[in-house]
C-alpha cells in the first residue's frame, strides 16, 4: 500500500490583494491572503492561476503561481535595492505540513542588540527550568579571576577552537579583543537530549543552518519599539538601578536602525513578531505563544516531516 500522497499546503511570504493586481483578469475571483496564512491549493493547471482555499475561514479563489509571482518579482526587484537582500533567499510560496504538538527542540530569539533578547530567554529559564535551557558557550580566552568553566563560558585552547570551527562544530563563532568565542553545535544537542528545548539568542545568519529538522525552531522576533518607547524603557531601568550601563542616544538610535534591518532581511524565518514595549508583557506574549506549541498542532516545513 502506497500511503496517499501528502496534500499539498503553502504558506505565502508575501501579502496579496487582487484588488490592487492588475494582472489577474479577473479581481473578483481573486483571494486576498497574508502573509503567514495557511493556504490549500485545489487546482494548479494554469501556469499563472492556482485555485486555493485559506485553512482558517474557508474562503477560496485564484491566487498567483509561483511562476508567476517569480516573473513580477524578477521585475520589480530591477530597480529597487536589494544589497543588503539575500535575493536566493527570497521564498514566495514555502511548502509545508501539519504536524500534532510537539516540543519544538529550539527557540530562536532574534532582534538588535539592546531590545531586550537576553531578558526574555534569562526569564523563560528561570520560570520553566525543567522545560527549557541554553547553551553555555565557548572561548579561546582565559578565564578571569571569578569565572568558573561552564559558567559563564566554557574555556579551551584556541588551536582545539581553530580546529572544531573547521570542522563545521561551531553553529557560529566569532573573534572579540583577539579571542574566539562561539556556540558549539553538541552543547545545542546536550540541551535537547535532556529533554529540554533550547532557547538560543544567535545572530540571524544562524538562522539558515538551524531552520532544519535537526534543530527545528520556533523562531521569534523581538522588535524594537518606537525610539520615544525605547528611551523611556532605558530610562526607567536605569533609574530603577538595575544596570548601570547607559545607552546614548545614538545607541538607542541604532537599535531602532538594527531591528529595521533585521525585520526587512530575515522577516520570512519569523513564526512570530513581538514588539518589545514593554519587558513584562513581551514576555507573557511570548510564555502563552511558546506554551501552546505543547498543545496545538503546528504548521512546519515539509522538509521536517517528509
Ligand atoms: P567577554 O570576554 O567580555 O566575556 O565577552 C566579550 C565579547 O565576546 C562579548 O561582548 C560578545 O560580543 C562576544 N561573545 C561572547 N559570547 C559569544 C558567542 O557565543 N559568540 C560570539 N560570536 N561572540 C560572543
Amino acid at each position: 500500500d502506497t500511503p496517499a500522497p501528502p496534500q499539498v499546503y503553502l504558506k505565502p511570504h508575501f501579502n496579496y490583494n487582487p484588488a490592487t493586481d492588475n494582472l489577474i483578469p479577473c479581481k473578483e475571483a481573486g483571494l486576498a491572503f497574508f502573509k503567514g496564512d495557511i493556504l490549500h491549493v485545489v487546482n494548479k493547471e494554469d501556469p499563472n492561476w492556482w485555485q486555493a482555499r485559506k485553512v482558517v475561514g474557508g474562503a477560496t479563489g485564484l491566487i498567483p503561481s509561483q511562476f508567476l509571482e517569480e516573473k513580477r518579482k524578477a521585475f520589480v526587484r530591477r530597480d529597487s535595492d536589494t544589497s543588503e537582500f539575500d535575493r536566493y533567499e527570497l521564498q514566495i510560496y514555502e511548502e509545508v505540513a501539519k504536524m500534532p504538538p510537539f516540543q519544538r527542540k529550539t527557540l530562536v530569539v532574534i532582534g538588535a542588540q539592546g531590545v531586550g533578547r537576553r531578558s526574555l530567554k534569562n526569564r523563560l529559564i528561570v520560570m520553566n527550568p525543567l522545560r527549557y535551557g541554553t547553551t553555555v558557550p565557548f572561548t579561546s580566552r582565559r578565564p578571569r579571576e571569578e569565572e568558573r568553566d561552564g559558567q559563564n563560558y566554557c574555556f579551551v585552547m584556541r588551536e582545539e577552537m581553530e580546529k572544531d570551527i573547521k570542522e563545521s562544530r561551531y553553529l557560529e563563532h566569532g573573534e572579540y579583543d583577539g579571542n574566539l568565542y562561539g556556540t558549539k553545535i553538541d552543547s545545542i544537542h546536550e540541551v535537547v537530549n535532556a529533554g529540554r528545548t533550547c532557547i538560543l539568542d544567535v545572530n540571524p545568519q544562524a538562522l539558515k543552518v538551524l531552520r532544519t529538522a535537526e534543530f527545528m525552531p520556533f523562531v521569534v522576533f523581538i522588535a524594537a519599539p518606537e525610539l520615544d518607547t525605547l528611551r523611556a524603557m532605558h530610562k526607567a531601568v536605569i533609574d530603577a538601578g538595575l544596570t548601570t550601563k547607559l545607552l546614548t542616544e545614538n545607541d538607542l538610535k541604532k537599535t531602532v536602525d538594527e531591528s529595521a534591518r533585521i525585520r526587512r532581511a530575515y522577516s520570512h524565518y519569523f513564526d512570530l513578531t513581538i514588539v518589545n514595549d514593554n519587558l513584562d508583557k513581551a514576555f507573557d506574549k511570548l510564555q502563552e505563544v511558546v506554551e501552546r506549541l505543547f498543545i496545538e498542532p503546528q504548521w512546519v516545513p515539509v522538509s521536517w516531516v517528509y
